[in-house]
C-alpha cells in the first residue's frame, strides 16, 4: 500500500497543530516503533534552557510541543526534550547525509536538495502548513513534524540544511527548529541571518538559503559561532562540511558534483530536475553500509514562489509541482 507523504494542514492554532501531530505520532509509533525516549534528567535540564531560547524567539512552537504532550499523553519535559535535542548524537542521531545547489536562473536563484537518510526512519514527509493568519504558509520536508530539514514560505524564502556533525557544541536551538521557525516568520535572507545570529545553536550545520536575487550560505558552527557566505557565483554546491575542510570525505563529492555543474549549467527546474537523479557523479546515491540512500529530493524557485518535491530515489521518482503564490 502507498500512502501519500505529501500532507495539508489546514490554518488552525499552534496548540491544535500539536493536537494532530499527536494523533499521528500514536498512529504511526505502531508502524515504526518510533516511540519518545524518556530523557535523561541532564537531557531535561538542557531541554528547558533551550525552552528559554524558544519562549524569547518564537514562543507558539512551545504551544505546539504541548498539543503534542496533551494528544499523546507524554509528559511535557519528555517531549520537549524528545523535539529540542532532535538530531544530535547524545539524543537521536539523525544520520542523515545530503547534498545541496544554488543556480543562477533568469530569474534569480533556485535551491535544490537531495536528502539522504536511513529508510528506517519512515516519518520523513512534506508538510504544507497554512499556519495562523499572522504566520507564513510553507512547503516543508521534516522528520519529526515540527522541525524542517528544508522548505519554502508564501513570502519566497527557501532553505536547505545539511548536517556537518550531530556532536552537541552548545547550548541552543537545533537546526530543525531555526529552519522551520525561519519558515514560519521571515520574509527574506536578511531577516533569516538575523535570527540565527540572534540565537545560540546546538549542533554544527549548513544552511543555503534564497529570497530570489540572493543566496547566502550560513554556516552554524555551534553555541553563537556563525559565518555567512554570500554566492556570488552561478553555482554553488554544499555538502556535510565547512568551507576549507577539505579532509571532509564530503569534500570530494561536492567538488565532483560542483564541476559537473559547471559544464552541465543548469538554468531551470527541469535541468535541475534531471540533474538530481544523476549517477555520476554521485548526485543521486542509492546507500552503502555507512552513508544512507536518496530518500526525497526538493528544488524550490523563490522568485516564480515554486517548488518540485518527490520521494524515492530521484532517479526514477516523479516530483510533484507545488505553487506558494
Ligand atoms: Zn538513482
Amino acid at each position: 500500500m502507498s500512502e501519500d507523504k505529501y500532507v495539508e494542514y489546514p490554518s488552525t492554532s499552534y496548540k491544535e497543530m500539536g493536537r494532530i501531530f499527536g494523533k499521528e505520532q500514536i498512529k504511526l509509533s505502531k508502524i515504526t516503533g518510533w516511540v519518545f525516549k524518556i530523557p535523561s534528567k541532564d537531557s531535561i535540564l538542557i531541554a528547558y534552557k533551550i525552552e528559554a531560547i524558544l519562549k524569547e524567539i518564537f514562543p507558539e512552537i512551545l504551544e505546539e510541543i504541548k498539543g503534542i504532550a496533551e494528544e499523546t499523553g507524554y509528559e511535557y519535559p519528555v517531549v520537549l526534550a524528545n523535539i529540542v535535542l532532535c538530531g544530535s548524537k547524545e539524543y537521536l542521531e539523525l544520520k542523515e547525509m545530503c547534498i545541496s545547489m544554488a543556480v543562477r536562473s533568469e530569474l534569480g536563484y533556485i535551491l535544490a536538495l537531495n536528502y539522504e537518510q536511513w529508510e528506517e526512519l519512515k516519518v520523513f514527509r512534506y508538510f504544507f502548513r497554512r499556519n495562523p493568519i499572522s504566520r507564513l504558509p510553507s512547503v516543508s520536508g521534516t522528520d519529526c513534524y515540527i522541525g524542517a530539514t528544508d522548505g519554502m514560505n508564501g513570502a519566497g524564502l527557501a532553505l536547505t540544511s545539511l548536517k556537518v556533525s550531530d556532536r552537541i557544541c552548545g547550548i541552543g536551538i537545533s537546526p530543525q527548529l531555526l529552519c522551520r521557525i525561519a519558515l514560519d516568520s521571515c520574509e527574506s535572507v536578511d531577516e533569516f541571518i538575523d535570527l540565527a545570529r540572534k540565537v545560540s545553536h546546538l549542533l554544527q550545520w549548513n544552511f543555503l538559503a534564497s529570497d530570489g536575487d540572493r543566496a547566502v550560505k550560513v554556516e552554524v558552527h555551534g553555541g553563537r559561532k556563525l559565518k555567512v557566505i554570500e554566492i556570488n557565483d552561478d553555482i554553488f554546491v554544499a555538502g556535510n562540511h565547512f568551507e576549507g575542510q577539505i579532509n571532509s570525505p564530503s569534500y570530494k563529492r561536492v567538488k565532483e558534483v560542483y564541476d559537473f555543474l559547471k559544464k552541465r549549467r543548469p538554468r531551470n527546474p527541469e535541468d535541475l530536475i534531471d540533474i538530481l537523479g544523476t549517477h555520476e557523479p554521485e548526485i543521486c546515491f542509492h546507500g552503502s553500509d555507512n552513508h544512507p540512500p536518496v530518500i526525497s529530493s526538493s528544488i524550490y524557485w523563490p522568485a516564480k514562489r515554486r517548488a518540485w518535491i518527490a520521494f524515492g530515489k530521484p532517479c526514477g521518482a516523479s516530483f510533484r509541482e507545488i505553487y506558494m503564490g
